[in-house]
Parts: structure tokens; C-alpha cells; sequence
């Protein structure tokens, strides 16, 4: 019985990570599980822009272009991304999707 609580806990939404962690070891189902405790521990502000991940991104974000040829098909159409560094592999934190596309397209992140 004890045996099968701690199973669930462990299964359960209850898991947090040790932000951060390295994203190229996480399986979808992790990704999606760290997007969803940065969103949490970021009080669902993005990490780039800072405005509320449930809205658009500001202007000053928008107005700048970006070349959706090189991102992946259907890239936007998951409105919150999980942001990493492309150096060292590391996440650092839940973005809009446009605002993941200018950190990669236009500060190299
Ligand atoms: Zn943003």
C-alpha cells in the first residue's frame, strides 16, 4: 500500500525538477513537464519578454521579423515554448513561441 502511494506521487504531477536541467536528455513528456513548472515558477510571465504567456507578446517583440522558413513546420502553432541555451544545453525558461523565434533569429540563443 505504502509501496503504491509512492508510486503515484512519483508518477504524479507532484515532480519538480532541479531547474535547470540539460534538454537534449528530456523525452516529450519531460519537455512538457519542465515547460509546465517554469510557466508555474515564473508566475506565467515569459522568460524573454516578460509579459503573460496567455496573451501576445508585445510589440516591441512583434514588430520585429522573423524568417519562418527556417524554423520548423508549424512551428508557432504551440503557443509556449521551452526555451534552451543552444551552447551549453541547458533550459532557461518557458517563452512565447514568436519570442523563442527572435531569441534564435536575431540573438543567436
Ligand atoms: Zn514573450
Amino acid at each position: 500500500m505504502i509501496l503504491l502511494v509512492g508510486k503515484i506521487l512519483i508518477e504524479g504531477k507532484a515532480m519538480n525538477y532541479d531547474l535547470p536541467v540539460d534538454y537534449t536528455l528530456l523525452s516529450i513528456s519531460e519537455k512538457k513537464a519542465v515547460r509546465e513548472q517554469y510557466i508555474k515558477e515564473q508566475n506565467g510571465k515569459c522568460w524573454f519578454c516578460r509579459c503573460s504567456l496567455d496573451k501576445e507578446p508585445p510589440q516591441n517583440v512583434l514588430s520585429k521579423p522573423i524568417n519562418l522558413k527556417l524554423f520548423p513546420k508549424g512551428f508557432l502553432n504551440h503557443p509556449i515554448h521551452l526555451q534552451h541555451n543552444h551552447d551549453t544545453g541547458l533550459t532557461e525558461g518557458a517563452v512565447h513561441a514568436y519570442c523563442n523565434a527572435v531569441l534564435w533569429e536575431h540573438y543567436g540563443r
